[in-house]
């Protein structure tokens, strides 16, 4: 096994080859989730004036000696006012919430501390500290300032912040397009009843959710036979999308027709088989293009769980570093303590299916019972995976593992 690849080489030689999306304009209504391809600079002060965080009176704070000081109100300023002339010494202004302080006013009371007996003047029954309840001009974002930085997924309240400095079209990267092909003389669609030898293609549908959940637009091209012209001309299609995913094909079946397929269309190859279980046979290489980065290709194995695993490890970081994201180029693993026993025999590193443990104090996981790469049905409810060592050993409930996080 010495001349298999390790998965962290393999992630590696991935990233290498994955470089961001060419940058567009995007309306910002348009752009959740899309990642910034430059930062977003302010065109304004937030907030523009020094105003006021709540319902009450403005004072001068020498005006308010004692609990109890009555002062008339010498003007009323509510939010979307211009900011108004200086405070009158010896008096309040009642002011709203987000209304433009006056200049001379030290300090907002709120309405709930205060008492009016007569329309015009209020009694104070508190002795403001000098700046209370008022944002000063600026306070949140400088004129000029960057608030966002290139890479920064763009969340809904970043959407918010992009509105609030001005920023009405962003500039993202543009979103890959990701074909998906499955080969297979036994499959049929999924919407059908298989015959005798035959399965549903369910890798098409879950590799298409899974490129969708990472905000790609998934092109399905179906099934394809193992018959090399067909597959040279899906192949050829598939070629057209910034990646294309291929299911099956690249063991070490007679069919198998995938690799050397793909490198008479010139799909360069980087990588064939790697030391993990399950997803041993996966298939990586790309096609160079003229102004772009290059198009990548994975050919997933067949079993529903190596293609699922090989997706979550491989092409998962892929797409986000074609997105724009900032993606590390080593797998992130966090300790956590196993909630049962685990018998593990492998020759190479395997990622089993788990479920978190909820409520614990120490991060802990649960292995889901799995009957390895062709059991979708043990896989299905996964939450996490945990990497075990290549070796024979019992592991005890109690012991640390690690589990991928990324
Ligand atoms: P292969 O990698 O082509 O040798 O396929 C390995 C196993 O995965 C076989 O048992 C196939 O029947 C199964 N398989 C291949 N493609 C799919 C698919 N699209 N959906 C479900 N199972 C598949
Ligand atoms: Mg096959």
């Amino acid at each position: 096994m010495a001349d298999l690849l390790e998965v962290s080489d393999a992630l590696q030689k991935v990233l290498q080859h994955a470089a961001p999306l060419p940058a567009i304009e995007r309306d910002l209504p348009k752009a959740l989730h899309e990642i910034l391809a430059a930062p977003v600079v302010s065109d304004v002060d937030s907030p523009p004036y020094d105003k006021s965080m709540m319902d009450g009176y403005a004072v001068r704070a020498s005006d308010v000696p004692a609990i109890g000081t009555t002062l008339p109100i010498s003007q009323r300023i509510m939010a979307g006012m211009s900011p108004t002339g200086e405070l009158q010494t010896g008096t309040a202004a009642q002011i709203m919430t987000g209304a433009p302080i006056p200049p001379g006013v030290e300090a907002v009371i709120m309405v709930e501390r205060t008492a009016s007996d007569l329309p015009d003047r209020v009694t104070l029954n508190e002795v403001p500290r000098p700046g209370q309840n008022i944002l000063r001009r600026a306070a949140s974002i400088a004129v000029g300032q960057t608030v966002l930085e290139a890479g920064e997924r763009l969340t809904p309240a970043r959407i918010g912040l992009c509105a609030e400095v001005g920023a009405a079209r962003v500039k993202v990267h543009r979103r890959p397009q990701v074909a998906i092909l499955s080969t297979g003389d036994e499959l049929v669609e999924f919407t059908e009843r298989p015959g005798p030898g035959q399965i549903r293609n369910s890798n098409s549908l879950l590799l298409a959710a899974a490129v969708q959940e990472n905000k790609c637009k998934a092109l399905s091209l179906g099934i394809v036979r193992d018959e090399p012209a067909a597959l040279r001309t899906a192949i050829q299609r598939g070629l057209e999308s910034d990646v294309l995913i291929l299911s099956g094909g690249v063991s070490a079946g007679v069919l198998d027709l995938v690799p050397a397929t793909l490198q008479e269309l010139g799909v360069i190859p980087v990588f064939h088989k790697i030391r993990m279980k399950p997803g041993k046979p996966l298939w990586f290489g790309y096609l160079p293009r003229a102004g772009e980065p290059s198009r990548l290709v994975f050919g997933l194995p067949g079993n529903p769980v190596s293609s699922a695993v090989c997706f979550e490890l491989f092409v998962k970081p892929a797409l986000r570093r074609l997105r724009g994201e900032n993606v590390s180029n080593e797998h992130q693993f966090q300790p956590a303590r196993l909630a049962n026993e685990v018998k593990h025999r492998s020759d190479r590193p395997t990622f089993v299916p788990a479920l978190w443990e909820h409520g614990q104090s120490t991060p802990s996981v649960r292995t889901l019972p799995w009957g390895g790469s062709a059991d979708l049905n043990g896989f299905a409810r996964y939450e996490c995976l945990v990497l075990f060592p290549p070796g024979e050993q019992v592991y005890q409930s109690g012991e640390m593992v690690q589990v991928l996080m990324n």
